[in-house]
């Protein structure tokens, strides 16, 4: 098992059999996962903490549930009623997770960077959970565990990645990952969310949405990430789900076997139709939850085995 570092911090930097080691391993618990034998003294006597310093619903469940799943003693440092809110630094939070010898620390945050930053200071082998609009590396795990299981490969298939891409970590991570393993990357979306460095990450760029959808295997839908915009880069909800809401209509022009995706939250009736995000076939949504556990497991696995015996 090859992972090039003491951290996950970003999916940038992978190379394609760290990628690979990490998906088998993560498709190994997905059958545990569903074979109900899924408690395992991996990780007994560690220590995980949950520093989550922005919202989040499946992303902290799913590390608290994966840590459980493996033996370790999990804490969810919860923002709102920590020191950091009477003004603590970042790096004085660090010097407190070293106290406590804290073992793997999750990290969720604001600002692009804190957790790389964080990572320097801490004893712990630290994971992005998601920073900024820079990287969020296990969703992307979790996505392509998910596009594997269904396609049987990654190489070769044209993903279109839609909607706020200028926000989105979401994508940053999918691109890098899903361009590393050889897919066709297109991203899709109005100008105003198209990133400015679009052309040096090896992507497509459409700004029509049928033809970015075209021939498409993969159709990956994102959301309107308002609480990172400093403008209206985007008209009305209405106007925008007219051009670039996945809708049965736009998504006819995919592959007929294409599959639909989406991270959460989704804003249903905005980049999604409810329709379409419940098809019994063609979204794989609820899919993706289930992966991101497996996918954590295996990332705190091959991070733990790194980790020294006794500290
Ligand atoms: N949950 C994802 C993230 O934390 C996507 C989103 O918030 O739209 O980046």
């Amino acid at each position: 098992m090859s992972h090039p570092s003491k951290h996950l911090l970003a999916i940038e930097g992978l190379e394609p059999p760290h990628i690979a080691d990490l998906l088998d391993l993560a498709e190994s618990y997905a059958l545990l996962n569903r074979s109900g034998k899924t408690q395992r003294d991996l990780l007994k006597g560690r220590t995980l903490i949950n520093l989550f310093f922005e919202d989040s619903t499946r992303t902290r469940t799913s590390f608290e549930l994966a840590g459980k799943r493996l033996g370790a003693d999990v804490i969810n440092m919860s923002v709102s009623t920590s020191s950091v809110n009477k003004g603590e630094t970042l790096l004085d939070t660090a010097s407190t997770l070293n106290a406590m010898q804290c073992d793997l620390l999750v990290i969720r945050h604001a600002q692009s960077g804190a957790p790389a930053l964080l990572s320097q200071k801490v004893d712990a082998a630290v994971i992005n959970a998601g920073d900024g609009t820079h990287e969020h590396p296990t969703q992307a795990l979790l996505d392509a565990l998910t596009i594997r299981r269904h396609k049987g490969r990654l190489e070769g298939l044209v993903v279109a990645i839609c909607g706020d891409i200028t926000h989105s970590r979401v994508a940053r991570s999918n691109i890098h990952l899903l361009t590393t393993m050889g897919s066709r990357v297109r991203i899709v979306g109005p100008p105003t969310l198209i990133p400015a460095d679009a052309a040096r990450l090896g992507v497509e760029v459409f700004t029509d949405m049928k033809k970015g959808l075209e021939g498409a295997d993969v159709v990956m839908m994102l959301r309107l990430q308002r609480e990172r915009m400093s403008g209206g880069l985007v008209p009305s909800a209405r106007e925008f789900f007219r051009f670039y809401g996945l809708d049965a209509e736009k998504l006819a022009v995919a592959k007929p076997d294409s599959i639909v995706m989406h991270p959460g939250p989704m804003n249903r009736g905005v980049e999604i139709d409810s329709a379409i995000a419940d098809h019994p076939t063609r979204s794989v949504i609820g899919e993706q939850v289930e992966m991101g556990v497996a996918c954590r497991m295996a990332v705190l696995d091959v991070l733990a085995r790194r980790l020294p015996r006794n500290r």
